[in-house]
């Protein structure tokens, strides 16, 4: 039998994070326990975006706070890694969005997220960003108004857009190098990396009392910590909690941009409007035709995105056209259709993408699964039994929330003060009545 003071079931970035939070606050024996290699699910799959640019207060001050801490350990590493602060820009055409996007981007800048300022002159004072490092962004966001504006600080944008946001306290990372820098200082202070799965956790009297490994080694451990991803409903239930949260598959297509579409210092470039997606007529005609491909003739949603990746000539491609609610697997089915309709429908905002049709360069399609509350917030917090915690449900921003999700989870443990987030992110919260009222007239999660 081993003694441990804490054990950590899963070492994704979100365990990991805690991990290192843990031993920071002074918990000297903790296991980190996975049945992967560190790093290699879910926090293996993403865009590695990160913004501060959130609807939801609560969620907006978590996120403020984990770009503090990430803000912290880059400039403590050297920037290890490399978080740049290239923004997100949201691009519309649709002149009637712009007093919405007015609106929305006022609300979210007195909620914490730094000031608004609008350009729409030749003068304007809008200051771009730069392609590498964080020092001295602004923060908060530019509203860029009329198409001469837009393309004279982003060129290859279509001369249809009318508006585009640019949210500054925003950029990218790498999540793995991220993940290993809080992995590598949480050992120096003692955090053990076991691999195995966890199968079982001993509870008795109402408290946590140890794990058992699929080595058929047992832990004792007072504290048990589930930071399974998307295995975070399984891993609940072996200390007898129904968490509710449910699972997303979301793809990711990666392709050679050789023709230089999208410019090299391009910040992540959002479209925000629904679209048809362009098809000549006789291809429109064929699709229409067939009961099997009509739905590629109708409307599909805004929010399909892309950024360039490394020195290469890479880009990402993203849109969540149609949501597949499914159990996590390993190796989830792919759409081999995903990358092809994700850049025709990029060629709204980037209209050389057109040049693509027809000869799209050899895509590599990847996935993984969002692990998500009704509601979009993150579980951090007690599990309902004496010694069990949950950090998790952190969707499509468990890279950006990370830092404070780990931070948090560290204060519920220690018994550490905790911050006014804090009661927004428990799952105690689903206890209140007018919380659950709220829930069925939640608004927009503000998620990509
Ligand atoms: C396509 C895509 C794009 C994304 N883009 C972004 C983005 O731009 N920015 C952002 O912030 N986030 C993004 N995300 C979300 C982000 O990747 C996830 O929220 C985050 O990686 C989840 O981390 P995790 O540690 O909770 O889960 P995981 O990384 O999945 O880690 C959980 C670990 O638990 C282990 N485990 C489970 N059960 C057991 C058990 N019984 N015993 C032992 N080990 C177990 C698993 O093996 C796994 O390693 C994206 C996600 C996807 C899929």
């Amino acid at each position: 039998m081993e003694h441990y003071d804490a054990v950590i079931c899963g070492a994704g970035i979100v365990g990991v994070s805690a991990a290192h939070f843990l031993a920071k606050a002074g918990i000297r024996r903790i296991l980190l326990v996975d049945e992967r290699p560190p790093l290699s699910f879910t926090s293996d799959r993403s865009t590695e975006c990160y913004r501060n640019w959130w609807p939801d207060p609560a969620m907006l001050a978590l996120m403020n706070r984990s770009i503090d801490l990430m803000e912290a350990f880059a400039n403590e590493s050297g920037n290890v890694f490399r978080m740049n602060r290239r923004g997100y820009l949201y691009v519309t055409a649709d002149e009637s969005k712009i007093a919405e996007m007015k609106a929305a981007s006022d609300l979210i800048s007195s909620l914490g997220a730094g000031p608004i300022r609008i350009h729409s002159s030749e003068t304007s004072d809008y200051q771009p960003s730069q392609p590498e490092g964080f020092l001295h962004a602004p923060s908060g966001a530019d509203l860029l108004l009329g198409s001469d504006l837009i393309r004279r600080h982003f060129p290859y944008l279509t001369d249809k857009a009318v508006a585009a946001l640019h949210a500054r306290r925003a950029g990218w990372l790498s999540a793995q190098q991220l993940g290993m820098y809080l992995l590598e200082s949480g050992r120096r202070l003692g955090v053990r990396f076991e691999a195995g799965r966890v199968t079982g956790v001993a509870v008795d009297g109402g408290r946590v009392r140890g794990v058992q490994l699929s080595s058929g080694v047992r832990v004792e451990s007072p504290v048990f910590i589930n930071a399974a991803g998307p295995f975070l409903k399984e891993v609940g239930k072996l200390v007898g909690v129904d968490l509710p949260v449910y699972t997303e598959l979301h793809l990711k297509a990666v392709i050679k941009d050789a023709l230089g579409v999208v410019g090299r210092d391009a910040p992540l470039l959002i479209w925000n409007d629904a679209q048809a997606l362009p098809w000549t007529d006789d291809e429109r005609a064929a699709l229409a035709d067939d009961p099997e491909t009509r739905w590629l003739t109708g409307t599909f949603p805004p929010g399909a995105h892309t950024r360039p990746e490394g020195g290469g000539t890479d880009i990402l491609m993203l849109w969540e056209y149609h949501t597949l609610p499914m159990d996590p697997v390993d190796a989830p089915p792919l759409d081999e259709q995903y990358p092809e309709i994700a850049l025709r429908g990029l060629a709204a905002m980037l209209p050389r993408m057109k040049e693509y049709f027809g000869r799209i360069p050899r895509p590599q399609l990847d996935g993984g699964f969002y692990t998500k509350t009704r509601e979009n917030r993150p579980l951090v917090g007690p599990m309902g039994v004496e010694g069990a915690f949950v950090a998790g449900a952190v969707s499509g921003y468990g890279i950006m929330s990370a830092c404070a999700v780990g931070e948090l989870l560290a204060a519920h443990v220690t018994g550490a003060a905790l911050p006014e987030y804090a009661h927004a992110f428990a799952l105690s919260r689903y206890d209140n009545p007018e919380y659950q009222k709220k829930l069925e007239h939640w608004g927009d999660s503000g998620q990509l």
